[in-house]
């Protein structure tokens, strides 16, 4: 796997591939260690978890400098991100407990019923590069503390963060191969899914992957956890607070260089403050710092490769060829590295590709629409169904919009965003199950009812 510096074209360093027989291995591994764990108390497993915590904070510099290397976050986007890792183990740490207490039920006379949180087993996790530890920390932090162990397959352009991440947790004192990472190419993962010893499978990616992972699980029946892709509207009402709005939509927008699922991709902004929204986002957006991903003052970096730019562009193309208009970018950067400037685009046809497709770069579609039915129709028109966030001065109205929205969350007055507090995941394209807080750990669990007469 060779990794290719995106912000200049370099390639960094090329690590050797493991071969099916090293899978072998490891997943012998995986179950050996498997049989100890899920038999430790989980006080203990919830002490290795904040420990875990610990050692990303103490190394954060290190961690974060592998991701902004590998594909590109700019540097201070890569400590946040080695933040909120700790964040989530930190609240696996404090709240399993809580959340894998057996549930008691109304019982008849003379029984007792109860609901018991088991883990199932090894645990396949295959991995997008865009937030590279992140992904990562929000599935392993509740399946490992569960009681299960995980075998990582993370996206080919980052192996250093993969051999990272496994080296977090050694460091943060986990037994040897509670969390193994394989370098494997991705036509190998049907081989690790349909090995017995897996139990289960949990993928954040793009469509495609996700419906040929799905589908292995459901042919070996086997529980599996979809996070796809999105196409997530961001609703500007006629009573919002339009500087605010703005200003969080430019964020929203273009944070991680615009390589988020969860990222606003469509602005459908009402037509009474269309044009005070569109000055001031253009504004914000036109503010950011475009460059090198090493420097603590930049906003946005470069794409994770050139392949992602070329893809990028010829989405854009496409949209202005179709009648569409760039406010501002609109082309790649004519420098070394896989740069893509900040980029609003308007008057882009219904259907075009930034607008029925999902955009993963830093390009903004807006898009006037008439009243609250307009927005909602236009909102709901994607395949996609991740997340959605509404702006109004009224939360009542705002509250009832989220109801009309074909969306795993919606946030009002909010950036669409992933917290450990609260349930994620999508409807639709956008895949199934959830991640975080309770309902994340209770994925890859058995629910076993004992009833004692
Ligand atoms: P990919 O789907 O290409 O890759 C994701 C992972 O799946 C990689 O590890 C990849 O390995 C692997 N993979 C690819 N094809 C297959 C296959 N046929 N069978 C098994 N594994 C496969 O996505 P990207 O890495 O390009 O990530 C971007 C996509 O992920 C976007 O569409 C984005 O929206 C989505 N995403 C969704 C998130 C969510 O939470 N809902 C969060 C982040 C991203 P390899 O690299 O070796 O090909």
């Amino acid at each position: 796997m060779d990794v290719i510096n995106p912000a200049t074209g370099e390639l960094e360093e090329t690590y050797d591939t493991e071969t099916a027989a090293d899978v072998d291995d490891a997943l012998d591994d995986a179950t050996e260690t498997f049989d100890r764990w899920q038999t430790r108390p989980l006080r203990e497993r919830e002490r290795l978890l904040a420990a875990t915590g610990e050692e990303l904070r103490a190394n954060d510099r290190s961690y974060a400098e592998n991701i902004t290397r590998e594909m590109g976050k700019p540097i201070s986007q890569a400590l946040d991100e080695i933040e909120k890792c700790a964040w989530v183990c930190d609240h696996y740490a404090e709240h399993a407990s809580t959340y894998l207490n057996p549930d008691g039920h109304p019982s008849p006379p003379g029984a007792v019923a109860k609901t018991a949180y088991e883990p199932l087993g090894p645990q396949l996790a295959v991995m997008p590069w865009n937030f590279p530890f992140w992904q990562v920390f929000r599935f392993a932090a509740p399946a490992l503390t569960a009681g299960n162990v995980v075998v990582l397959k993370h996206a080919s352009n980052v192996p250093g963060c993969a051999q990272a991440i496994e080296n977090v947790f050694r460091r943060a004192g986990y037994p040897e191969n509670a969390f193994q990472t394989l370098l494997i190419e991705s036509t190998l993962v049907d081989d690790v899914l349909e090995d017995e010893r897996v139990r289960g499978v949990t993928l954040t990616g793009s469509g495609p992957a996700g419906r040929a992972v799905a589908s292995t699980a459901g042919h070996q029946l086997k529980k599996s956890v979809l996070e796809l892709g999105g196409s997530d509207p961001f609703i500007v009402l006629d009573d919002a607070d339009v500087e605010a709005a703005a200003e969080t939509g430019a964020s929203a927008r273009m944070l991680n260089s615009g390589q988020s699922c969860i990222a606003a991709k469509r602005f459908l902004v009402h037509t009474d403050v269309y044009d005070a929204f569109l000055e001031q986002f253009v504004d914000d957006v036109e503010a950011l710092t475009v460059g090198d991903p090493t420097n603590p003052d930049t906003d946005v970096g470069p794409l994770a490769s050139s392949t992602f730019l070329e893809e990028l562009d010829t989405q854009v193309e496409a949209s202005l060829e179709a009648g569409g208009r760039a406010v501002t970018g609109g082309e790649p950067l004519d420098r070394e590295g896989a740069y893509y400037p900040p980029t609003v685009l308007v008057d882009v046809p219904a259907g075009c590709p930034v607008d029925s497709q999902e955009t993963f770069g830093p390009v903004a579609a807006v898009f006037e629409v008439e009243d609250e039915t307009d927005a909602l129709e236009k909102a709901n028109e994607t395949e996609f169904g991740l997340g959605a966030s509404i702006w109004t001065d009224d939360r009542d109205r705002g509250r009832r919009l989220a109801r009309e929205i074909d969306a795993g969350c919606v946030y009002v007055n909010q950036l669409v965003k992933s917290d450990p507090r609260v349930p994620f995941g999508g409807i639709k394209d956008s895949g199934f199950g959830r991640e975080l807080s309770e309902a994340g750990i209770k994925e890859f669990v058995n629910r076993k009812t004992v009833w004692v007469e």
